[in-house]
């Protein structure tokens, strides 16, 4: 099989048969050997229903159904581990992202060598003010931060390498920086191409205004995993650190004062307090530190290394 599309959806039972139709029709004139992976994310609508029915007509249809809402990024991460394909393809339901372009991006994967492929909403058909504008910010924070040259990181339309897949976990929000999670894995070669967006046809978007707040607290995580994730005492511990040599270093010079200088009594002075705050706050980013050192390092995660090749073993 060469080719998986991975397709999570949270109640769009009305865009699934047009949506099938149209991957089936490009993968028809493509020849592709193919599976298509609908992962119901909790819906409530007929989605499942619909999905049952289309894969009695085609037995590439592929379906999971989970319990109850899980998110986006779970849906992916679960698609993901079912996929068979040596390229997967992601995509979402509501037919804002078109199957017309799974060839140039699967093109781009088997014959240009790229580990992933984001598509780029370079004309988007969305709500200006709501999500043009703030996405632009988060891009461009994205960018800075992860250091991945790529315009529009939460782009549904994407295409991966089957080792990228295999080796990342998409948890909790992550959907939206899915390309900073497989540079983490150690994949460089990461790609863009420029898709065709379109305005939703059915149904409503299924991420109102807390898509702004957790998509700056995701990429805050992304910030600091990808810095401190692995060495948590080097934040902690020199910021703790620092704060609580300040506060030593006032209160030194308080007590110099006092017994040497005979000024007014440590506590009638508001530095007293500064120096205080400054110790206890030290104190408690380092055991923050501390602890979260010890959570690394009792982490299943600790020397899990991707290793790329061998050779004699
Ligand atoms: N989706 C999902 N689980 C959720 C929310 C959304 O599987 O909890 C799916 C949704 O059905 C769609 C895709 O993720 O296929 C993108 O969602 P949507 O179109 O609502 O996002 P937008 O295009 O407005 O960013
Ligand atoms: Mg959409």
């Amino acid at each position: 099989m060469n080719l998986s599309i991975v397709i999570p959806l949270l109640n769009e039972d009305e865009s699934l048969p047009e949506l099938t139709a149209w991957i089936e029709k490009v993968m028809m004139a493509n020849a592709y050997s193919y599976e298509v992976i609908f992962v119901d994310d909790g819906s409530t609508d007929n989605s499942w229903k619909v999905i049952e029915e289309l894969r009695a007509k085609n037995p590439q249809i592929k379906g999971i159904k989970f319990q109850r809402n899980y998110g986006k990024s779970a849906a992916l991460n679960e698609g993901f581990k079912a996929s068979q394909g040596d390229v997967i393809i992601t995509m979402d339901a509501d037919m804002q992202d078109s199957p017309d372009e799974i060839p140039s991006l699967l093109k781009m994967i088997v014959e240009d060598g790229f580990d992933l492929v984001s598509g780029w909403k370079k004309k988007r058909y969305d709500n200006t003010l709501t999500k043009n504008i703030p996405s632009k910010l988060f891009n461009a924070a994205a960018r800075s931060m992860s250091k991945i040259k790529l315009h529009d990181f939460n782009c549904g339309l994407k295409a991966y390498s089957k080792k990228v897949v295999k080796s990342i976990e998409v948890y909790g929000e992550m959907h939206r920086y899915v390309p900073v999670l497989a540079k983490w894995a150690g994949f460089r070669k990461i790609g863009e191409k420029v898709v065709e967006h379109r305005a939703r046809k059915f149904g409503v978007t299924k991420f109102g205004w807390s898509r702004f707040v957790n998509g700056f607290l995701d990429l805050m995580t992304i910030f600091f995993v990808g810095k401190f994730g692995k060495r948590p005492m080097h934040f902690f511990g020199l910021w703790g650190s620092f704060s609580f040599f300040i506060g030593l270093g006032i209160f030194t010079y308080l007590s110099i004062s006092k017994f040497f200088f005979d000024a007014i009594g440590m506590t009638q002075r508001p530095l007293f307090y500064f120096a205080l705050m400054m110790m206890v706050i030290g104190t408690q980013l380092f055991l923050a530190g501390f602890i979260g050192e010890l959570i690394s390092r009792n982490s299943a995660e600790r020397n899990s290394y991707l290793i790329e090749e061998k050779v004699g073993l």
